[in-house]
This record gives structure tokens, C-alpha cells and sequence, in this order.
């Protein structure tokens, strides 16, 4: 399985002596030299590039290479980096100050941009990080309907808070550990795992104890294990079941919300068929790269949170005024006009590798959810976590360090969605497009031993 093949795809033709270097000083100091699991390249061998700049669609390297980047910080850069009308933003409320622990007007402003956006937020909070905003709305729902216990699904990811790292994805995936170390039974017993697009399985837990169930909780695209879209009616179908037992849904949006549409996928697919998820979880492109996230959603049921309600939730740091003026500037360049050159780079993107894929007999799912998108080595299309554990991962080491020799920069885990921004134009196009045949081949020539 690539999780243990540390080395497998690494071309002898890699020279990165500075990236190296900061590895090595990385690793001396912080746990396997890095702030974030999947930046150790575990899952893809070789060393992890260290980068120093970003313009556009494109990041250069602690060597001086430059790479098209197709991971955009996991999301938020979703105008492209160092976009000006952001950077501008992000000055300008700097220099009158990075913080005052007391209500500033930009908190507000991003607020009411979210409710604006997202017609089922009739209230939000402003948090720090994705984690801290499923987190917050698990303990609210529970403090909301004075029960225990959360549903989720098998292969989704929603931070690393305790009761939501069962089963949780990409990360946990990439790195072979069924579930972490350091989570108490008790914690993990009040969380019920699912598998994903099974409503008769969450039927049935509902049958047996609807009455303990505090929430449903479910990333509005599956995108942590893959991109795996909802089947048709199964999020309508969990708001539906929710409603029927008095629990909440918890719509988990950090990578869909503002990314896939003006209102994330709740635009896509809810509001388009008339029904409302409960509480809504919001991070990545919301803070424009800067630390902002945001729960939000029933005003009746928000209204439960401290200092109106006794649900206690509180940051020194939340609503931060850069990080909201980060935040707010790139909403403000989030238009139909974005979302439409995202849809298409997208599309455009998929097509060119896809037919990379199978020019060299490679068999392969290109699945997508809105313009998020990732390649699954199978011949099914995958629906749930089991599936996509399934595939042959073997073939993405080589393809991805193909495609990094040949400067552009794919997610280092074929777990992860593909992202594309604003910024990344047919120069940008071109030079994946020439890097794929390259790519294809090494992933043809791929065995699950190499
Ligand atoms: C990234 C992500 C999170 C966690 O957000 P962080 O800011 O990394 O804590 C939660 N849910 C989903 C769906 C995500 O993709």
C-alpha cells in the first residue's frame, strides 16, 4: 500500500539541497519537521518543498524552483497567491493594529457577507480554524438538544478535534492509523461511524437510538478521502431524518464553502431543492489565508451560545481584524465571474489528466464535486471510504513526483481533492498539460512493490 512505500516514485534526477536543509532543521525541532501531517510527503516519498513565494498560480521553492500549485494552500487561495486586492487588505488593517481582544467592525462585515451568501445562516461565530468550528458546533448541538451522541460518516474529515477523528480520511488515511491514539473509548463510544451514501445503514441507526442522537454530522462533498460526491438525495435525505428525531445536521462546508459556488455546495444542491441544513461549518477560503473559520446557521439554535445562551465557546483570537480583512477581500473577488473560470479550469484540468490516464491504459475514476476534483485508481466509481481504501494507490507516487520534476505541485496524497484558483490561467493550463504524459506513463509502469 503507498501509505508504507516511504520511498516509492522518488526520481534519482531530485536535487533540492535547501529544501533538504530545511527538512533536516524541520525535523530536528518539530515532529517529523513539519506543522501538518500530509506536508511530510509521507504518503509520496521524497523531501517535502519548503516554500519561500507565491504569485498567482504559481509557488516557488526554498531552491528556487517554481511549480504550477495545484493544492492552494488546501483551499484559500482561491484567487491565486499574493492576489494584490488581498495583500492591500491585509496591510492596510495591519498597520492600525494586529489585535484587540474587543469587537472590531470587520467581524461584523464578514458576518454579515456569510449570512448574505448562505441564506440557511441566520446567525454565525467567527472562529480561528476549521477544527474549531465542527468542534463548536458538535458541543452546541449537544448542549442544543441535551443529548450525546453524533453520527458521522467513514472517510470524512472535519479537523482533528477528538470525538470527530474516527474514521476521518486523508490524513488518518495517508498514515495507516484506523483512528488516533490519545482519543479516550468514552470520547469515541458517543460517535457513531457510517458509511458513506448509506442511508439505509443511518436509518438504522436512527431506529435504535434516534432518541441519543445529537447530530449528524457530513462534509457537504465528501473531498477527505477523494473527492466523493453525495449521491442524489442522500444530504436531503439526512436533513430530513435529522428533522424527524429531533437531531441536527451539521453541514460540514471548511472545503466547499465559497469554493464551489457564491454559497458553497448549500447553493449547489439545498437551496436549489428547498431544504436547510441545521448548523454550518465554514474555514479555508473564508480566511483568504489567514487564520478565520465560522460555524453558523439557526438563529434559535446559535442563540444557545454563550455570553445569550449557557453553551460555552469563546477565542482570544477569534475574528481577528487581518484575518477578516483577509477574509472579506477575497469574498469580495468571489463572483460569478471566479466561479465560472474556476468550473471551467476545472473541468479543463480533469479532462487533460484523465486523458493523460488512459492514453497510457491506466485505469482510473476522475470524480469531481463542483470544481473540487481528484483521480481514484480503480474501474468503479467510488462511493465510500471502503472503496476508495480500495484502489491501487501504488500508482500516485510516481505520478505525482512526475509531475513535481516537471514543476507542478499536486496534493502529496491521492486522498486529497485537487484545487484550482482564479489565477490559474492557460500559461498555468499548458504546463500541466505538457507534464502529464510524463506522469501517465510512471503511473502505467507503477507495481505495487516498487
Ligand atoms: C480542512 C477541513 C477541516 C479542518 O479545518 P482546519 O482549518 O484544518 O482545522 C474540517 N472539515 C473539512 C471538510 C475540511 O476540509
Amino acid at each position: 500500500m503507498a501509505e508504507n512505500s516511504s520511498t516509492a516514485g522518488v526520481s534519482a534526477s531530485e536535487s533540492n539541497p535547501l529544501n533538504a536543509q530545511w527538512f533536516a532543521r524541520g525535523q530536528a525541532v518539530t515532529p517529523g519537521g513539519v506543522n501538518s501531517p500530509v506536508r511530510a510527503f509521507g504518503a509520496v516519498g521524497g523531501t517535502p518543498r519548503f516554500f519561500v513565494s507565491g504569485k498567482g498560480p504559481y509557488v516557488t521553492d526554498a531552491d528556487g524552483k517554481e511549480y504550477v500549485d495545484l493544492v492552494g494552500s488546501w483551499g484559500p487561495a482561491i484567487l491565486g497567491h499574493a492576489h494584490p486586492g488581498v495583500i492591500e487588505a491585509v496591510k492596510m488593517t495591519a498597520s492600525h493594529g494586529l489585535s484587540f481582544g474587543a469587537p472590531s467592525p470587520g467581524e461584523v462585515q464578514l458576518a454579515e457577507e456569510i449570512v448574505s451568501r448562505v441564506d440557511a445562516v441566520e446567525k454565525v461565530r467567527l472562529v480561528s480554524s476549521g477544527t474549531e468550528a465542527t468542534m463548536s458546533a458538535i458541543r452546541l448541538a449537544r448542549g442544543f438538544t441535551g443529548r450525546a451522541k453524533i453520527v458521522k460518516f467513514a472517510g470524512c474529515y472535519h479537523g482533528h478535534g477528538d470525538s470527530l477523528l474516527a474514521a476521518a480520511g486523508s490524513g488518518v488515511a495517508t498514515f495507516g492509523l484506523p483512528d488516533s491514539p490519545g482519543v479516550t473509548p468514552s470520547i469515541a463510544a458517543d460517535t457513531i461511524v457510517v458509511p458513506y451514501n448509506d442511508l439505509a445503514a443511518v436509518e438504522r441507526v436512527f431506529a435504535e437510538a434516534g432518541d441519543q442522537i445529537a447530530a449528524i454530522i457530513t462534509e457537504a462533498v465528501a473531498a477527505n478521502m477523494g473527492v466523493v460526491p453525495p449521491a442524489p438525495g442522500f444530504n436531503a435525505a439526512l436533513a430530513s431524518l435529522c428533522q424527524a428525531n429531533g437531531a441536527l445536521l451539521i453541514f460540514d462546508e471548511v472545503m466547499t464553502g465559497f469554493r464551489v459556488s457564491r454559497a458553497g455546495w448549500y447553493g449547489v444542491e439545498a437551496a436549489t431543492e428547498g431544504w436547510k441544513p441545521d448548523l454550518l461549518t465554514f474555514g479555508k477560503v473564508m480566511g483568504g489565508g489567514l487564520p478565520a473559520a465560522a460555524f453558523g446557521g439557526r438563529a434559535d439554535v446559535m442563540d444557545h451560545l454563550a455570553p445569550i445562551g449557557p453553551v460555552y465557546q469563546a477565542g482570544t483570537l477569534s475574528g481577528n481584524p487581518v484575518a477578516v480583512a483577509a477574509g472579506l477581500a477575497t469574498l469580495n473577488h468571489c463572483d460569478d465571474a471566479l466561479y465560472a473560470h474556476l468550473d471551467s479550469t476545472a473541468a479543463t484540468v480533469a479532462r487533460l489528466a484523465s486523458e493523460a490516464l488512459s492514453a497510457e491504459g491506466v485505469t482510473h475514476q476522475m470524480q469531481t464535486g463542483g470544481n473540487l476534483f481528484s483521480i481514484f485508481f480503480t474501474d468503479e466509481p467510488v462511493v465510500d471510504y471502503a472503496q476508495a481504501k480500495a484502489q491501487e494507490a501504488w500508482r500516485y507516487p510516481p505520478f505525482f513526483h512526475s509531475m513535481l520534476n516537471a514543476g507542478v505541485s499536486l496534493p502529496p496524497s491521492v486522498y486529497e481533492s485537487w484545487f484550482v484558483s482564479g489565477a490559474h490561467d492557460d500559461r498555468a493550463i499548458d504546463r500541466i498539460a505538457k507534464a502529464l504524459p510524463a506522469a501517465a506513463k510512471a503511473a502505467a509502469a507503477a507495481s505495487p512493490t516498487t
